[in-house]
């Protein structure tokens, strides 16, 4: 009766294996959408996770988007309820002027709920609202066409915020038996035990309810007896079609977006499924295990009445040049682009590719993701990938997204965090004699252990959500510049104290073991000196530190990667006179290092010179000018300039012999 009511033509599969695979085929083989007609006594995980596992192949394969396996299931607890399920599928949906899509989060003490409002005559209205207390039910329960609700779960009772607990209880009544296990206190008329507001599913007045959390939809081989199943429950009542999890899925925004905002942009409850799990796998999130039940065309909004004169699938309003795709989405909520730039599809293969906003500024709402699918080559031979951009509750609106590798954040962040880990080990090393700042080291640790943690989450983020980039960005630089911060409170702690009998080598000296030496010609005399050779144990850092039997310890430095530094300067200088030093730095990773020098006084008197410390330019080789006053007072005899330089490398030393008359 259904089929003939529907128009839809019937194939009658048996029970068991047989049926279970001539199901999978006939989804395979379908030209259209699939609607899986069946008993919840029939509805075991081989159905449901097989129909995942080949929808998973599909997407993974060379397909046409629009021969990639799209179905629903139509199911019930016994032939009555079914009866009433198969009715509600056959009536056609009222008109209504206004269709109102509702994103609903609860946690422990609220309910945030982000709802779009989409009307002919006004265009799309966006409204973010807090609820608690004894609205939370109501709002869950609420009058809409599209309900999700984005929480933690199992198979017959969710969480639905402030006390309140999604209900999933036979609507007529429990015939449930606690001999047994899956039965819940609410079949006996007993408080739930995940909170004190039951609010029961077969109650809600949604069109559509999404539960975005495990074990939403259970069927033959649930944990819990029939009485209890949260999509059971709501079909019982005046709902129509309901999507959830067949087993423990991945709920972030990114995946209750792309249902809601593909259901916001026209498409059909078959196909609107088939894109969340498309998103989780494209963007490699998790593996699909979504199932809608209801008719597979049920529809949310009307489509968009341009997209059906389209001569390719490619939406209109969307540009590509190079890496960037300008998206002009409008008050759209979901847009298809293609991708045909080689680096990029490149990066699609290899999970790499993010996408972001250009110029990279924080998006006020940021609701926005986007996920792509390699396609096949085309009939010129060149490759492509559909992608698809999808924002909710609010709309596209114009944005330029630009190509960005993925792995290039992963390394910014490493590096970003060696450099803040090194410049705090090299404090703890000098922090012997040096005046401690415990304030700013603790606040510092800090700032890098908490831009550490929320990183770390947000970095699988970078493969679909658009607005991850600028705050990933941000917390890369907040940890470089931690290094940073520590590195100038070294720097300036250390350098009054190469006026006395500071050498670096004396601090590092002790984390390096020594690995030979080499012959080399003293920098300053021309003898024949010693470089030794020490390595880090842990690092894999080495350094060079030059040793001249006349002059003493010429330089020590990170040599892999390397930061040379050496003095320029004349061996004798009279009381009274000025002197004129150069410093020279040299190495591939000086970015923005600091550089000062000091004339070591054996601790009679500090110096300072002019400037006190240098910022060392962006460049390879910098020669950095220092004037020294040397004191009437100073009585004639042996000295030394001490130099230092700090940049992404690490610390450099240089030392060089002066002679006072
Ligand atoms: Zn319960
Ligand atoms: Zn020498």
């Amino acid at each position: 009766m259904l089929a003939t009511q529907l128009d839809i033509p019937l194939t009658v599969v048996a029970h068991g294996d047989s049926g279970v695979k001539a199901t999978r085929q006939a989804v395979l083989d379908a030209e259209g959408p699939v609607l899986v007609v069946l008993l919840r006594q029939d509805a075991g995980d081989s159905l449901l996770l097989g129909l995942l596992t080949d929808l998973e192949q599909a997407l993974a394969g060379s397909l046409p988007w629009d021969k990639v396996p799209q179905f629903t299931l139509l199911t019930a607890r016994d032939l009555p309820a079914l009866s009433w399920v198969a009715a509600k599928a056959c009536l056609s949906l009222e008109p209504a002027e206004r269709k109102r899509l509702v994103h609903l989060l609860p946690d422990k003490h609220h309910c945030a709920s982000r709802e779009l409002e989409l009307s002919v005559s006004t265009g799309p209205v966006v409204a973010q609202r807090t609820v608690d207390g004894v609205a939370v039910p109501s709002t869950l329960l609420q009058y809409a066409q599209a309900v999700a609700v984005q929480t933690h779960g199992s198979d017959a009772c969710a969480r639905g915020g402030d006390g309140a607990v999604l209900c999933g209880l036979h609507g007529h009544g429990a015939a449930s038996r606690l001999d047994r296990p899956g039965a819940l206190a609410c079949g006996q008329g007993l408080p739930c035990p995940r909170g004190p507001r039951p609010t029961p599913l077969s109650q809600s007045q949604a069109d559509l309810l999404m539960v975005t959390s495990c074990n939403g939809l259970r069927l033959l081989d649930s944990n819990t007896q029939p009485d209890f199943n949260l999509g059971l429950a709501f079909l019982e009542g005046s709902g129509r079609a309901y999507v959830a999890s067949v087993t423990s899925g991945m709920g972030t925004d990114a995946t209750t977006a792309a249902f809601l905002a593909a259901l916001a942009s026209g498409r059909t409850l078959a196909e609107a499924t088939m894109i969340l799990n498309a998103f989780i796998t494209c963007a490699g999130v998790d593996q699909p295990t979504y199932i809608a039940v209801g008719h597979p065309d049920h529809c949310v909004s009307a489509p968009h009445t341009s997209d059906g004169d389209l001569p390719c699938w490619l939406s209109p309003g969307v540009e590509e040049t190079g890496r960037d795709i300008t998206i002009f989405g409008n008050d759209r909520h979901f847009v298809e682009f293609r991708i045909d730039n080689p680096a990029m599809l490149d990066m699609l293969e290899n999970g790499r590719l993010g996408l972001a906003v250009d110029p990279a500024v924080p998006a006020p709402n940021p609701s926005r993701f986007w996920f792509a699918r390699a396609e096949g080559s085309q009939n010129d031979g060149r490759r492509s990938a559909r992608g698809f951009a999808y924002s909710f509750p609010h709309p596209l609106g114009e944005l330029t997204l630009h190509g960005r590798d993925v792995d290039e954040a992963v390394y910014a962040l490493d590096g970003a965090l060696t450099r803040s880990t090194r410049w705090r080990d090299l404090w703890a090393q000098c922090q012997e004699g040096a005046s401690a700042v415990p304030d700013l080291i603790g606040a510092v640790d800090d700032i890098v252990a908490e831009s550490r943690a929320e990183a770390l989450r947000m970095l699988p983020s970078l493969r679909y959500d658009i607005d991850a980039w600028p705050i990933i960005d941000t917390l890369v630089s907040r940890i470089h510049d931690a290094g940073s911060t520590i590195r100038r409170a070294l720097m300036d702690d250390l350098l009054p104290q190469l006026a006395g009998s500071f050498y670096l080598t004396n601090v590092l000296i002790g984390e390096y073991a020594y690995a030979g030496a080499t012959g080399c010609a003293c920098l300053y005399c021309g003898r024949l000196a010693s470089r030794k050779r020490f390595t880090h144990p842990l690092r894999h850092e080495v350094r060079f530190v030059e040793i001249c039997p006349r002059c003493g310890i010429v330089t020590d430095r990170p040599h892999d990667p390397a930061l040379a530094i050496s003095i320029e300067a004349p061996e004798l200088v009279a009381r009274g006179d000025t002197i004129d030093a150069e410093v020279c730095t040299a190495g591939g990773h000086v970015g923005d290092g600091l550089v000062g020098v000091r004339l070591s006084t054996h601790g009679l008197t500090d110096l300072p010179p002019t400037p006190e410390l240098a910022v060392l330019a962006d460049t390879t080789t910098t020669t950095t000018a220092f004037s020294i006053p040397v004191s009437q007072a100073l009585p004639p005899h042996e000295y030394s300039l001490k130099a230092l330089a700090a940049d992404d490398t690490g610390l450099a030393f240089a030392h060089k012999l002066i002679w006072v008359r």
